[in-house]
């Protein structure tokens, strides 16, 4: 057993505190004590440790710096990765991504095992080779795509059960039973840096005994993953990230988390999208989650977001994030414009450091400006207003190469002047 603090660890807070891996028998017992379990045994650790009786050796757990890849690569946090789903960023290829400084990408399970499946990855040795790709890489679990596919066939019987999801491929008669086993499987012939495991995700309408069911059953999967990605006895092992279920019940969202940092994995994520009635993002569920893992936890803002969404993630002390927005908001005109005049003077404690550019009006093809002086990217540094705005209005794919460029070099452009807020943290 370790004894995990940080310096503040005589005051015993219950964020500051950590004791990993108690038996589970022991675990259990202790939370129906009054107070919370682990202020009681590491206080109960640290007078025995103070007093010199007792031989358990405090581990201090830092916040991670890196993400390191299973190539060897320390990719400094926060960062983002945008959705290459099917393996490709939409109008880029890779040499494309890289020279917007975006240091990694996310892929998706689901689609890549259908199409091209697992045989051509395997010739490839990996999906980094088949898309001859350098920089780091995250597979999603799958579920998401399983699980909405599943549920939009009325069926008597539910596709969902402890085994796994049954369900039909869309215009085919194929039937596949997506399973733990099946996701893990595929995310480590696509040899990834993080694995994430299967989830059973927690509808936004559910009552409180399906929210309870979807999260017993993500424990479940989550322990069977584990299992399964323990047998993979190989050197330079990516991480394994867990997925926190339970909707807008915060209590549940505690409880997971609690659970599946008993069961070990390397960093939490949250499943279903954290959204208030009006629309607006719920920052209580990163927060609960945050609060509630040891501080060497990778924490994972899955489909996050928006800039001044990421900014107030990051300032939580969430390290890493993926979404479509910047690559689909490209393709419909919508380009991001930090609106400092410089990439020095970029201020993000500006609740306003940013709009959007649309060039979809007339004076548009009269502006001989460049899109955002505040960005390098070869949008900026090369075309200008007015020939964005006629490449949109003919039609050609360039306008949507250019725009994905520009907004790709707006995020990692972000995550980089994000780097000494997470740092100061
Ligand atoms: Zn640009």
């Amino acid at each position: 057993m370790k004894l995990v603090y940080t310096p503040d660890l005589k005051s015993c807070g219950s964020n500051t505190v950590w004791v990993r891996f108690p038996p589970a028998a022991l675990s259990r017992s202790l939370r129906n004590k009054s107070g919370d379990w682990r202020n009681w045994l590491a206080c109960l650790l640290w007078e025995q440790e103070v007093a010199g009786s007792n031989p358990v050796s405090p581990t201090i757990f830092m916040k991670p710096k890196f993400f390191k890849t299973i190539t060897g690569q320390k990719i400094p946090l926060p960062i983002f990765f945008p959705d290459a789903t099917r393996a490709v960023l939409k109008t880029l290829d890779s040499a494309d991504i890289e020279n917007t400084k975006t240091p990694g990408i996310l892929v998706n399970t689901f689609h890549l095992n259908n199409f091209p499946g697992t045989s051509v990855i395997k010739e490839h040795d990996g999906i980094r080779n088949f898309m001859n790709w350098g920089g780091g890489v995250i597979s999603d679990s799958g579920g998401f795509q399983v699980m909405s596919l599943a549920k939009t066939f009325k069926t008597k019987k539910s596709p969902v059960s402890d085994i796994g999801v049954n369900f039909k491929i869309p215009n085919t008669n194929k039937k596949i039973l997506f399973t733990p086993k099946t996701s893990i499987d595929f995310q480590m012939v696509l040899k990834t840096d993080m694995v994430v495991v299967l989830d059973d995700f927690t509808d936004l309408d559910a009552d409180l005994n399906k929210q309870r069911e979807t999260v017993e059953r993500t424990i479940l999967w989550a322990r069977e993953c584990k299992k399964l990605f323990d047998k993979y006895k190989i050197k330079n092992k990516p991480y394994l990230l867990g997925v926190v279920q339970g909707g807008y019940n915060l209590e549940l969202r505690k409880e997971c988390t609690e659970r599946l940092v008993e069961i070990g994995f390397d960093g939490l994520g949250y499943g279903g999208w954290p959204q208030n009635a009006d629309k607006t993002f719920n920052y209580n569920i990163p927060k609960i989650i945050g609060e509630n893992c040891p501080d060497n936890y990778l924490l994972y803002g899955l489909g996050v977001g928006k800039p001044h969404e990421i900014v107030k993630m990051v300032q939580m002390g969430w390290n890493i994030f993926d979404c479509v927005l910047p690559t689909r908001d490209a393709r419909h005109k919508r380009l991001y414009v930090f609106n400092a005049k410089t990439i020095d003077d970029i201020d993000l404690s500006d609740d306003k450091f940013y709009s959007y550019y649309v060039p979809d009006k007339e004076i548009h093809s009269h502006d001989l400006s460049p899109i955002s002086t505040a960005c390098d990217c070869l949008l900026c540094t090369r075309y200008d207003r007015s020939y964005l705005h006629h490449l949109f209005q003919i039609g050609d794919m360039t306008a949507g190469r250019l725009a994905t460029i520009h907004n790709l070099r707006f995020y990692s452009l972000l995550m980089e002047k994000l780097r000494p807020i997470y740092g100061s943290i």
